[in-house]
Order: C-alpha cells, then structure tokens, then sequence
C-alpha cells in the first residue's frame, strides 16, 4: 500500500502536485495515514470538514440517511432540500436557494443569474465585475471570472463579459465601470481565500452594496470559502452588516459531502425559472441530511462562537510566536480562516508540515493557510503554532 503511494498513481491523472502520504482515517481534528502516523490537521480538508473527522452525531445520521436514501432525482421533490434551504435563508436573511456539489457550480449558477437578470432587462451582453486575485472554480466560466492567470493560461478562449478590477479600490470600481451601461453584477469573495487570505474591508463592502442598489447591479459574494461560520458568523459578509442579493457556497456546507447551493434574495431570486437551470447530483437526499445536520451541530455545539474565540486565541499565538520574527510579513484573518504572509515564497511548507504532523496548505505562493475544523481547541490551536514555530524559522533561515 505505502510503496504503491509513494511510486504515485499511474492511473490516475496527474494534476495535482500532491505531498507523498496517504491518509486512512481520521477522528477530530487528528487524522492518521496508511503507517499509522498521526497528523493535527489545520487544513480541514481546505475549509470542508467543518466538525471535523468522524463526527459522533454527524457520522450516524449520515448512516441513517444512507439506509432511507442515497439520490433520487430533482424530476420529484426532495424534503430535505427545503428543510435546508429554509435553514440557509434564515441565517442569512435571503430569499431562496438553488443546490448544486460544489463551488464552482454555485458561481456558476450565480453567473448566469446576472447574465439572465441582465438579459431580461434588455441588456443583450451584460458584464460582471470581477478581482484582482480572485478565485471562483476551475469551469471556464468561473476560470474567466478567476484572477490568477495561472488558473487561466492555456485554456481559452475564455469569455466574454468579464471586467476585472483590483480590491478595496471604491474608486478604482467607479473608473472601471463609469458609463458602462452592461454592467449587471458585482462578482467578489468577502475573504480572498486562493489569493492569499486578503479580506475586503468591511466599509468597501458597504460602499459596494450602495452602489449596486444605486446602479441596479446584484452584489454577489462568493462565500464558497469564508461562509459557513468559518469566520465566526455564519457568513463573512455579516460582519459588515450588509446582504447580498447573490451568495454561493460550498466547501463547509456538508462537512465533506459534496454540498453547493447559491442563496439569492428580492429580484435575484425570482431569475431563473422552470428549465433554466439543473443538475443531477444537486440536492440529492444524502447531501441534504449532511447540510441539515452540519448545521444543527453548529448551533447545538456553539460553533460560531466557538469558532470566534478559538480563531482569535489562533491569531494571537500565531502573532506572538510568530509574528516577532523577521520576515512574517503579516498574520491576518477572521476566525478560523488564517493567514500568515512570509516575505518569500514557502510552498515547500506543505510537505514540510505534513513530515512534521501537521497539515496546512499555503496560498498565493507567500501565504501559510490555516483553515481547520470549527471543533478546533485552544490546547490544539497552541499545538498548531508549536509546530508550525519551527518550520518557519527554518524556512526564513534558508
Ligand atoms: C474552493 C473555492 C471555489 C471552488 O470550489 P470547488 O468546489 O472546488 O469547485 C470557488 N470559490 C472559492 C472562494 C473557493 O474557495
């Protein structure tokens, strides 16, 4: 098994650049590989596995739904697809929601929203704002509306409608987008997660929201990654007081089941209609329990909250630990979704980390990304920073 890992995989496709070990098994927040040798995991599968490794109250609904039903087909309805969007819309303050597997399908599903809500109001080629820096999926779609041409090199030609423009810069979107009478949506992620963990700023997010009400444009966030109560609210644009009228999630949706959905609220949610949009796997029974259940954990638990204090007791030992050495550019976040910038690229880190008990995974070349279970403590916060301590210095060394 281990020899066969570490000769790679012949038959399957080689696109990722993966770290040489192979996990079995997990409980929590430790997980442990094929040999036995146990990890703390900081990484929670990229933001997915939000109560963590085999939950004792997910695991056995997920068991009980397996015996009722897997899938059936969107042609019937699905209970369990109301139970949770009514789940969804009540904790943001929306109007309904579209299901889906992942996130670029979410962004996908929001993309044509803009474009039909364009379309219908007599805009025949309606243009989406979009960032510097961004990331909304690998689809060619939300790979046009990516900002890191490395995503994008070698696979066009991409689309058209697509205006890109850079964060945090009111002004700058006013330039890129004064007279344009096409512009139907705003495209952004209220954290940048591939990007390096940069946030938008709380006023820019108000400023946005204002002038998408003046201009007649949708906001649409992509909360694929900082949603879900990742930041300690159960979307990050919450902390700016705003709503969108377009929201995608993903990733901690389901807690590991493949789970997407885009919330759309007032005129957004009355844009597709009957055949405009579908998809097989979304909504499928299994999916929605996993939803259903994530989110009832969440509030039984507290892990909002939870995620909130153990996020901000994260980023002060990070800072103490961390950030008095020389060459920590910065260390910033918002609950448990955290950055720590270097002055030099350190993707080496991953596999470092990984030989070190430790999974993490690094952004934006520069930027060490911790996003682990919400069920994290703060014993196992502090044993996050003890072992990343040493990596680090280590790679500032070199
Ligand atoms: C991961 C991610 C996506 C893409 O999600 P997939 O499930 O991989 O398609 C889109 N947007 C953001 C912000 C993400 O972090």
């Amino acid at each position: 098994m281990t020899a066969f890992i570490e000769a790679a995989s012949p038959h399957v496709m080689n696109t990722y650049g993966r770290v040489p070990i192979a996990l079995e098994r997990g409980q929590g927040c430790r997980v442990w590989d094929v040999n036995g040798k146990e990890y703390l995991d900081a990484l929670g599968g990229i933001a997915v596995n939000t109560l963590g490794h085999n939950h004792p109250r997910l695991v056995p609904a997920l068991q009980d739904q397996l015996t009722k039903l897997i899938h059936t087909s969107n042609y019937y309805h699905v209970p369990g697809q109301e139970i949770l969007a009514k789940m969804l819309v009540e904790r943001a303050k929306m109007t309904n929601v579209f299901f889906c597997s992942t996130g670029l399908e979410a962004n996908e599903a929001a993309i044509k929203i803009a474009r039909k809500y364009g379309v219908d109001k007599g805009i025949a080629r309606p243009e989406i704002v979009v960032y510097d820096h961004a990331f909304h999926g690998r689809s060619i779609a939300t790979m046009t509306a990516t900002g890191n041409a490395k995503v994008r090199d070698g696979f066009g030609p991409l689309l058209d409608g697509f205006i890109r423009v850079a964060p945090n810069d009111y002004q700058a979107l006013l330039a890129a987008t004064e007279g344009n009478a096409n512009i139907t949506a705003v495209l952004m992620e209220p954290i940048q997660g591939e990007g390096g963990l940069h946030p938008m700023r709380a006023e820019y997010l108000q400023q946005v929201r204002a002038l998408c009400d003046e201009r007649g444009w949708l906001l649409m966030l992509d909360e694929v990654q900082a949603g879900m109560g990742r930041t300690g609210k159960w979307f990050a644009h919450q902390w700016a007081g705003i709503v969108p009228d377009v929201m995608s999630l993903a990733k901690g949706l389901g807690s590991g089941v493949p789970v997407g959905a885009v919330v759309a609220h007032g005129k957004a949610a009355e844009v597709l209609k009957p055949g405009n949009h579908g998809s097989t796997f979304g909504g499928n029974p299994f999916a929605m329990r996993a939803g259903i259940e994530t989110i009832r954990i969440m509030e039984e638990d507290g892990l909002l909250e939870h995620a909130a204090r153990v996020g901000e007791h994260l980023k002060a030992a990070l800072r103490a630990k961390l950030g008095v050495l020389d060459g920590v550019v910065d260390i910033r976040g918002q609950g448990l979704m955290i950055g720590v910038e270097l002055n030099k690229p350190c993707g080496q880190l991953i596999g470092q980390a990984a030989a070190a008990g430790l999974l993490l995974s690094v952004t934006a070349d520069t930027v060490i990304r911790l996003v682990p279970p919400l069920i994290l403590t703060e014993a196992e916060a502090d044993e996050i920073v003890e072992r990343l301590l040493p990596l680090v210095q280590a790679v500032l060394a070199a």
